[in-house]
């Protein structure tokens, strides 16, 4: 692979980096048959078809008498039959007659509505149903819910528990998924130390790889975790091409900017290749995207947050593609700020709120390393590029955490 780096000249939007990134992106995981609940969270290979209908067969939607709509009401009418869930009523309905009825049962020949048994007063053999009784009360038509042969689910979608309850009601037990992505993760510098040794002073505890990890693990990669990289360009070019041998996505984080410490940037450079973004955004910088041994690359910024926002906003998109999912981009929920702020316009920002009364507080610590932020937040106030003031009331757009952690 030459070495390469690329800077991009012009600064982009989020959506513009987004784009980009997914452009050329493809999803290369192979195909899985997994058995029932073991599908749950896995991306989904192939569209499913329904091999029948929903419901399969006309059936009753409430415990009742089922009866022919055009017989005159409030006359007694001789139930003639009786069939539970399970089974099916052996009768054909004549004119002035019911069928006891069950939630589920198919609804016998001649039946062409079901009267809820609350509204029936009933005499041994006897049902006198009430006025007003119209064709296709309480009955479930054969495929109003999905009709055989059309498109259920499709390849791409992350199955969630409705969707293997879909998949089980139409019998099918074994669901073709995409393998999980293996994901290597890094982190680096010389400063970073891992929880539960002691601490010299300049140093710190390594945050993001519990970070990134927990957001990776959320979107359903399978992480390696590969530790704590020194601040050494053969160190760290060893590792990744280690790394790249048996992966699908290398992820590290900090030694990205331009300081002479910063050897993540030089080590891609030596072996494959690197694209460092200016992307208009904050927190969230600086980004750098490549790959090594035709492995694709991301490189996260050190400070945490700026690490956890870049993740989420700008990667997840590419993360999800290679991992065969779609990606829709996130929902945004318009929202009245209680707070009030002025800022310089030109880049896209996430600033951590909290809801309170149904409303976006902005949590106390906004700067780029102030882990607190996070985990007070329930989501990010986005703030588009040409924002100038925001002002109590004012409707602003915020962007769950629980949707991006999916
Ligand atoms: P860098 O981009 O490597 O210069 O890192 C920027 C800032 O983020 C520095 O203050 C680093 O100490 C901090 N940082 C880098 N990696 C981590 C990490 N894994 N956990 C917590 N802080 C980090
Ligand atoms: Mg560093």
């Amino acid at each position: 692979m030459p070495t390469r780096v690329f800077r991009s000249s012009a600064y982009l939007s989020v959506n513009q980096a987004i784009e980009t990134m997914c452009a050329q992106a493809q999803c290369h995981l192979a195909t899985e048959k997994v058995i029932g609940t073991a599908a749950l969270g896995r991306i989904l290979a192939e569209d499913i078809t329904a091999p029948f209908s929903l419901p399969p067969y006309d059936n009753a939607a409430v415990d009742g008498y089922g009866v022919r709509s055009g017989d005159p009401a409030e006359s007694p009418r001789r139930v003639v039959c009786r069939a539970a869930a399970g089974a099916v009523a052996d009768c054909s309905l004549g004119h002035g007659e019911a069928v006891r009825l069950f939630t589920g049962t198919p609804l016998p020949h001649g039946v062409d509505a079901v009267v809820m048994q609350e509204e029936c007063q009933t005499e041994g053999d006897w049902v006198i149903i009430p006025s007003g009784v119209t064709r296709g009360d309480n009955c479930r038509i054969a495929g109003e819910d999905v009709r055989r042969g059309h498109k259920v689910l499709t390849a791409g979608t992350r199955l969630r528990p409705q969707d293997l309850g879909l998949t089980a009601a139409l019998g099918l037990r074994s669901i073709p998924v995409r393998v999980a992505m293996r994901v290597a993760l890094f982190s680096t510098g010389d400063e970073l130390r891992e929880p539960g040794v002691s601490l010299p002073t300049g140093c710190i505890y390594d945050a993001n790889r519990y970070i990134i990890s927990g957001c990776l693990i959320s979107l359903g990669c399978h992480v390696t975790n590969m530790g704590i990289l020194p601040d050494k360009e053969t160190a760290v070019t060893a590792a990744l091409q280690e790394a790249a041998l048996s992966h699908d996505l290398l992820v590290t984080s900090g030694g990205v900017s331009v300081g002479e410490e910063d050897h993540v940037r030089a080590a891609v450079t030596a072996i494959g290749a690197l694209h460092i973004w200016r992307v208009k955004i904050k927190p969230g910088k600086p980004i750098a995207i490549g790959s090594v041994a035709n492995v694709p690359f991301l490189g996260l910024p050190g400070n945490p947050v700026a690490a956890m926002v870049a993740f989420l906003i700008l990667c997840r998109p590419l993360v999800l593609t290679l991992a065969g999912r779609s990606f829709l981009p996130p929902a945004l929920y318009p929202i009245q700020a209680s707070f009030g702020l002025t800022r310089s316009p030109g880049r896209r920002e996430f600033l951590r709120v909290r809801l309170e009364d149904g409303r976006a507080t902005l949590c106390p610590m906004q700067g780029a390393a102030a882990l607190s932020s996070l985990s007070h937040a329930d989501g990010f106030a986005d703030l588009g590029e040409t924002v100038e003031r925001v002002q109590p009331d004012d409707l602003i757009r915020f962007l769950p955490l629980t949707d991006l952690l999916w």
